[in-house]
């Protein structure tokens, strides 16, 4: 019987499912014209578009593209159809680094050179502006020589959008690699969140098993926020200085890069990487340059947001992002006017609780009950009966960045027009002072037309290019 075989762009012949993860499914793949073995990451547009992060995809994608590192998996290009992102990158073909440590603790000099590689990788991305924020075992890859491969640099954004506190409603996994800070929520700084995953990292490579543990989530955060654990008795003095440094609760005080690298216990046996040098060295293009015509370009420029620069006005959402919205690229969604639809967004340059805040005073004034529910989801209920009952309304709160946020409101029962006089009338007003923009106010219709050329299952590189 024939078999049959995906091939991507007439380029790539898709082979075994390499793994999965919470957005995308990774596939090993084949080169047809170099017979090069690459990884492809399947990523479900759906997915990400339900958390609203488009923008910072297209962003962080391009900063992927400058990053060259012997221990940074590599880019090579972007690819779409309708309902999928394609990310084709180097293959590591030595699979997760964890899967030696399940098999017991690694010796103190093969942790330390794992490590070593982890810090050189993460060190050069923050020199480039990229944050990983999810680094863990998953993530930490080995090349056929061994070598350790960091994957998913520069797509904090999918991290992020998973483990925050509940305004985002995809599934937060264990945070044992995560910073206390990136936990609590405080504008934290990229590199030291970083940096409290790689002594994480180095704990499990040495001890066989996580620093921060305990079957209760909560307990567990406990003991991560007041950085509470203890070495096992093999723990060599130096190295648990060291860890002590790095695994400090406070960001503030906890270890620098700079001070790691100098470290005697992490410089014994280094190795000195040759210089690489990278697109952005040799060509001096900015990472939003090289992002145009993979997506569009996002207006206000900043290549990689760390939290504490989010303060900036966040980049509006482009045609792009509507038509994403709009399901299944039906295009004449985006020309109708609001009357017909039962969901109503927008976007807001504030913070959450100033959004909830608002929201409660808004139901206040116009005598609508508001109850919280999960996440960022909140029923609003109308005190009259109306023609098909009480008006029933749920509002949700999507998080972008800790300063931008998308809102949905979304009839649920009720009377169509009168939840639409409502939203018209009272709504809308009432929440002039948070709403940024409305979705459907910022049509830009050439934009519009050049995206809606986008076929259906076809497959359109995006960028073409292979990055050399
Ligand atoms: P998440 O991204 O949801 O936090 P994750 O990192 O496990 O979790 P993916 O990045 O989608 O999810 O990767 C899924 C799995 O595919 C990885 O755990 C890894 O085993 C494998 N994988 C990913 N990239 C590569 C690659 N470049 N080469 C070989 N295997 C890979
Ligand atoms: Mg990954």
């Amino acid at each position: 019987m024939e078999q049959k075989v995906r091939v991507l762009m007439q380029r790539y012949e898709l082979g075994r499912l390499l793994g999965q993860g919470t957005f995308a499914k990774v596939y090993h793949a084949r080169n047809l014209l170099t017979g090069m073995n690459v990884a492809i990451k399947v990523v479900d547009k759906e997915k990400i578009l339900k958390v609203g992060m488009i923008d910072q995809i297209k962003r962080e994608i391009s900063v992927m593209r400058l990053v060259k590192h012997p221990n940074v998996v590599e880019l090579f290009e972007v690819m779409a159809s309708k309902t999928k992102i394609y990310i084709v990158m180097e293959y590591a073909k030595g699979g997760e680094l964890f899967n030696k440590v399940v098999k017991g603790k690694l010796k103190e000099d093969a942790a330390r050179k794992y490590f070593q590689q982890l810090i050189s990788a993460v060190d050069y991305c923050h020199s480039r502006g990229a944050y990983h924020r999810d680094l863990k075992p998953e993530n930490l890859l080995l090349d056929e020589n061994d070598n350790l491969k960091v994957s998913d640099f520069g797509f904090s954004v999918l991290a992020e959008s998973k483990c925050e506190d509940g305004l985002l409603y995809t599934t937060c996994g264990t945070p044992s690699y995560v910073a206390p800070e990136v936990i609590k929520r405080r504008g934290y700084d990229g590199t030291k969140a970083d940096i409290w995953s790689c002594g994480v990292i180095l704990y499990v490579l040495l001890a066989g098993y996580l620093p921060f543990r305990d079957a209760n989530l909560m307990q567990m955060y406990k003991k991560i926020g007041k950085g509470e654990f203890k070495f096992p008795r093999w723990f060599a003095p130096d190295v648990r200085r060291l860890l002590s440094k790095i695994l400090d609760p406070n960001p503030k005080t906890r270890i620098s890069m700079v001070k790691v690298m100098e470290n005697s216990w992490f410089k014994r046996g280094l190795v000195k990487e040759k210089p690489v040098i990278t697109n952005m060295e040799t060509k001096q293009i900015s990472p939003l340059d090289a992002a145009d015509g993979v997506f569009e370009v996002c207006e206000n420029g900043d290549p990689i947001a760390d939290s504490k620069q989010e303060q900036t006005k966040p980049c509006k959402l482009n045609a792009f992002d509507i038509i994403s919205f709009s399901t299944g690229f039906d295009l004449s969604g985006l020309f109708d006017d609001d009357v017909h639809k039962k969901e109503v967004r927008f976007t807001s340059n504030k913070p959450a609780s100033i959004i909830i805040s608002k929201l409660e005073e808004m139901c206040n004034q116009l005598r609508l009950k508001i109850k919280k529910k999960e996440g960022g989801l909140f029923k609003l209920e109308g005190s009259n009966e109306g023609r098909k009952g009480a008006l029933g309304i749920d509002a949700e709160i999507f998080e972008i960045t800790p300063q931008f946020h998308l809102v949905e409101f979304k009839k649920c029962h009720g009377d169509t027009m009168e939840y639409q006089k409502l939203l018209k009338e009272d709504i809308r007003p009432a929440l002039n002072d948070i709403v940024w923009t409305w979705q459907r106010e910022q049509q830009q219709p050439q934009q519009l037309q050049h995206e809606g050329e986008v076929q259906e299952e076809q497959i359109e590189a995006i960028s073409s290019q292979q990055i050399s």
